[in-house]
């Protein structure tokens, strides 16, 4: 686990600005929302924390060390995206082992990892399968059980379950929450749905065109939005 900070991050892509400064401090073992509109910047915001983008201006610390010239490898960070991309030709085990694998883990270790990653999320009856043998709710618990394996210090989350219909991605949504409960992993969880933010959650930061326009808890929210734009997000009366 790791505390991650961002301190007056910036982006442009070429002459375009996207990310204004940004500032933020996650804790140990949190679980944080970033929610905001399509195209406020929440994936560029979420790939320059993991080492995926560069960073235009500002510094990205991941406890208590500055991470900036660090590859997403060294940042120890695990992402969860969309789409799966798992490897068709491999089985559910292979697929979890092998960043594992790429990395000189030994066999048996890397057995036991996946094993150990596989009771908790109830994939152990479907590790020789392959992913076109599974639903999509099941290829996601795959996906997180890839980055679980690792045992990473960080979850980056990129709205994970927007692909999966009404009922299965409220089933994900619990079992993201008792995932959490039970790793306890610093988790950074980009949605555009403010439901799964307030569920998930235990503090929401607002994005807005590349800044911040407000953080709290799930409630305090809800009860004093900072102004109509976190209003008419979080879906309370301003
Ligand atoms: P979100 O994830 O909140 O939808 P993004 O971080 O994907 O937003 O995008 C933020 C802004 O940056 C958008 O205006 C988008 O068009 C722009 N953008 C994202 N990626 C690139 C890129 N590789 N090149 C140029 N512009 C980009
Ligand atoms: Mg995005």
């Amino acid at each position: 686990m790791a505390s991650v900070e961002l301190r007056q991050v910036r982006k442009a892509y070429g002459a375009l600005p996207v990310i204004h400064g940004v500032s933020l401090a996650i804790e140990d073992g949190e679980f944080v929302a970033l929610v905001g509109p399509s195209g406020c910047g929440k994936s560029t915001l979420l790939r320059m924390i993991a080492g995926l983008e560069e960073i235009t201006a500002g510094e990205v610390i991941i406890d208590n060390a500055v991470v900036n010239e660090l590859t997403p490898r060294e940042r120890n960070i695990a992402m969860v995206f969309q789409s799966y991309a798992l490897y068709p030709h491999m089985t559910v085990a292979e697929n979890m082992g092998f960043n594992l694998r790429l990395s000189g883990t030994p066999k048996p270790v890397i057995a036991e990892r996946v094993a150990e990653a596989a009771r908790m999320l109830d994939l152990m009856p479907l590790l020789d399968r392959k992913p076109a043998q599974l639903s999509g709710g099941q290829r996601q618990r795959v996906a997180m059980g890839r980055a679980i394996v690792r045992n990473p210090a960080v979850f980056l989350f990129d709205e994970p379950l927007s692909n999966l219909d009404a009922k299965l991605r409220v089933q994900m949504r619990a079992e993201i929450k008792q995932l959490h409960q039970k790793v306890g992993t610093t988790s950074i969880y980009v949605t555009h749905d403010q439901i799964e933010a307030m569920t998930l959650a235990d503090r929401i930061v607002v994005l807005n065109q590349g800044k911040v326009e407000q953080e709290g808890t799930p409630m305090e929210l809800y009860k004093k939005p900072a102004n109509l734009f976190v209003a008419a997000f979080i879906g309370s009366p301003a």
